[in-house]
């Protein structure tokens, strides 16, 4: 009975972004931290969760914890300045509902985050396709010319960039916010592991905001939680217009707030993974690939004598799951890998080398 209507033209055409959630021993696929938060940590929040008042909406301003953030990254940052959702995923798609939208075009510069475009096109935002150089670096010509031809009313920036590594210097985000005719959001998911953040930029006069998450450093992915800091006058349309009644619940209020508590060990892990990172990439080094420079917790590579999907295949045939890039454009046989423990990395290196 009734009448099951079409999906809607534009989503129609679009393809969804998925990685295989496939039981394996070694999982490297999806950027994640390797590492458990710390056991003070889940106490505290199973103690939270057991004071919370089930019955009733949560604090719809999350203002406990935006606190806790502002009082987190300091420098003038107040809770006026941030916004908070169910991952940074979410924090963009309330963006663009609120400054995009039918009628605006978004820009991004590929290759980078495909949710970046796919959130755009979801929210009816129109999207400007700039291109980076064949080394992944970001020339400043390209920049101008995707700026005056597409006026974004959002233009996309990712530093460092996903999938490539790849940190943007700050003469060209510099060179962005002067030129850029609307706002520029810089996505931090991975912002802890790189040597600069465009987070003390932010300020009540510039059209700037920054995404991080606690999807990577904190160790929380499994609880859906990412926020942007940005100037008020941006930062309060996306509470009172972009989210929908209560959209952040109690409990996960509760975990972002306590978990910040727990910065020392955060910052532990951190500094484990860069070496990790520095560890697992000067050991492509000397394998048969191509590999980028990274700041994030993954390396992008390239392998030289054997085809992406052969080599991914045959890494998950050792129980090994990384990322398959291979078919994404301009980036032809790429593969990314988690910098994970370092059990795990021994593991990823033996099975790649036995691969190639
Ligand atoms: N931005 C970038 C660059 C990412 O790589 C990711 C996760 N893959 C996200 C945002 C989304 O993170 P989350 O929604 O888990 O906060």
């Amino acid at each position: 009975m009734g009448v099951f209507p079409p999906l809607r033209d534009d989503l129609g055409v679009m393809d969804g972004y998925h990685s295989p959630q496939v039981d394996v021993e070694v999982r490297l696929n999806t950027n994640e931290s390797p590492l458990p938060p710390p056991a003070a940590f889940v106490a505290a929040l199973a103690e939270e969760v057991a004071a919370t008042a089930f019955n009733r909406y949560p604090d719809r301003r999350a203002w406990a914890l935006r606190e806790a953030l502002a009082e987190l990254h300091g420098g003038g940052v107040t809770p006026e300045n941030i916004f908070v959702a169910n991952g940074s995923n979410e924090v963009i798609q309330c963006l663009l509902l609120a400054y995009g939208g039918p009628g605006r075009v978004a820009a991004v510069f590929e290759p980078t985050y495909a949710m970046h475009s796919t959130i755009a096109r979801m929210t009816g935002t129109a999207v400007a396709q700039g291109e980076r150089c064949a080394d992944f670096t970001l020339d400043a010509h390209e920049v101008r010319r995707v700026l005056e031809a597409a006026a974004p009313s959002v233009t996309f920036l990712c530093s460092p960039n996903n999938p490539t590594g790849r940190v943007e210097p700050k003469d060209l985000v510099d060179e962005i916010l002067d030129r850029a005719p609307g706002l520029v959001l810089c996505d931090e998911a991975y912002g802890q592991f790189a040597s600069w953040s465009a987070l003390p930029m932010v300020d009540e006069d510039v059209a700037l905001v920054v995404t991080r998450t606690y999807s990577k450093t904190w160790s929380m992915a499994a609880a859906r939680l990412g926020y942007l800091v940005g100037p008020r006058r941006v930062v309060a349309p996306l509470w009172e217009k972009a989210a929908l009644p209560y959209h952040l619940d109690a409990l996960k209020q509760a975990a972002g707030r306590l978990a910040v508590r727990y910065t020392a060990e955060m910052e532990e892990r951190v500094t484990l993974l860069v070496s990790e990172r520095e560890r697992v990439a000067a050991a492509l080094g000397s394998l048969p690939v191509d590999t980028w420079p990274s700041e994030a917790n993954f390396l992008l590579f390239r392998p030289r004598t054997r085809a992406g999907p052969d080599v991914w295949q045959g890494l998950l045939d050792r129980s090994v799951l990384i990322r398959n890039c291979a078919s994404w454009p301009r980036l032809d046989g790429c593969l990314r890998v988690t910098v994970g423990t370092p059990a795990e990395n021994d593991r990823f290196l033996a099975a790649l080398s036995e691969v190639l």
